[in-house]
């Protein structure tokens, strides 16, 4: 600090990160440039990014384990939305961005859906299921056929089924656990879409543009940006992202996944971190997620969201395609995340920048007959 009790300019930001898997690892490799050094919280001792920063080893809700790592830190921050927001809560004395109440309303489904109706965004017709007796008057809601979705824990389709009857719901949900549930109308989409938003402490705001998502067996398996649509859906997905971070008091980057109806965005969920379908800012923006985060939760200015072209990324699930065929590629970028090969992982990336779209078709093709997916 100089007498103004500014900090000095040599004094080198530490970000204490919640989680330490791949996006941390993007986060820590975003820092080295910035001088902003990284630390991790992760039950796995060969975290993914254990490479670029220290690691300590302990389950999230380890509370004293998140006051260890926070300790001196500048600010804390996550990157996985399952850090239970008490964590965060318990570590008064130290700025942690987003506000763990980004978490609250990420971890429950029908938090997450009432934040949305009360924003003004659209989403699917739905209703809670807390016995077995709520079940008819959900699916009086959502009609059928309807998706049953716990409230708290899923992810990447888990804790999740589909239902067509009374009787298959009924059971359906008695399979989930019983446990507190929602309905959901499925919703008849064309495309999924998401959209990267971030919000400085000084309230700026950044949007990066619409992304088109393709997902296999609930996991994201493609992302293409900027997604090909109207100017003016455009204009409603950042529309969606100001609304959500300016009731948020959201600070950092922020991830939506929305349905293209026909042209009507309709929201699925929220991510309060870093995602995977932004991992082609890396080469293909201005600024990365990663940078741009970092950059929010420092205090520092956010940076352009302007596009170099039109990027294409595929997610490599189960293990790496071939190196040196991938970079053989134009432009084609490849992330490993060192991670050990194992069915349905997500184990690293590659990213195709392309000047144009059918440039980037034909790159995208050449990657994908690499992929050895045993996901
Ligand atoms: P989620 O865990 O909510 O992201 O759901 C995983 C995937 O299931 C989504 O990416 C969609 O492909 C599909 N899905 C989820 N909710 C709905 C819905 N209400 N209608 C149709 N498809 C859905």
């Amino acid at each position: 600090m100089d007498h103004h009790g500014s900090p000095s300019p040599d004094a080198r930001p530490e970000v204490a990160v919640l989680g330490g898997g791949q996006l941390g690892r993007m986060l820590g490799i975003a820092g080295i440039p910035l001088g902003v050094t990284t630390r991790f919280l992760d039950p796995s001792p060969d975290a993914s990014a254990s490479a670029v920063g220290s690691l300590v080893v302990a389950r999230l809700d380890d509370v004293d384990a998140a006051r260890r790592l926070a300790q001196g830190a500048t600010v804390v921050t996550y990157e996985w939305e399952g850090v239970p927001a008490d964590t965060v809560r318990a570590l008064d004395g130290c700025a942690a961005h987003p506000d763990p109440r980004a978490l609250d309303v990420a971890q429950d489904r029908l938090a997450e859906k009432q934040t949305f109706a009360r924003l003004g965004i659209p989403v699917a017709p739905h209703a809670p299921i807390d016995t077995v007796d709520d079940v008819e008057a959900a699916l009086a809601v959502t009609g059928l056929p309807a998706i049953l979705k716990t409230r708290r824990g899923g992810y990447d389709g888990k804790g999740q089924a589909r239902v067509d009857d009374f009787d298959g719901a009924r059971a359906a949900w008695l399979d989930l656990g019983g446990v507190p549930a929602i309905a959901e109308g499925v919703v008849d989409f064309r495309r999924e879409l998401s959209i990267l938003a971030a919000r400085g402490t000084d309230g700026a705001t950044a949007c990066y543009p619409l992304v088109e998502n393709r997902h296999e067996r609930g996991i994201l398996r493609t992302s293409r940006a900027p997604a090909r649509v109207a100017e003016s859906q455009q204009d409603e997905g950042r529309s969606i992202a100001l609304r959500l971070l300016a009731d948020l008091e959201y600070v950092g980057v922020l991830a939506i996944e929305l349905f293209d109806c026909d042209g009507q965005l309709v929201a699925n969920e929220l991510a309060p971190r870093v995602h995977n379908s932004g991992h082609w800012t890396i080469e293909a923006a201005e600024t990365s997620q990663f940078e741009q985060h970092l950059r929010a939760i420092l205090g520092w200015p956010l940076g352009s969201v302007e596009l170099r072209g039109c990027a294409g990324m595929v997610n490599c699930i189960g293990r790496l395609p071939d190196r040196a065929a991938v970079l053989r590629v134009p432009n084609a970028h490849l992330h490993d995340y060192g991670k050990a090969p194992r069915p349905g992982r997500k184990v690293g990336h590659v990213t195709v920048v392309a000047p144009d779209d059918d440039t980037l078709e034909e790159r995208l093709a050449r990657v994908h007959a690499l992929q050895q997916d045993d996901g």
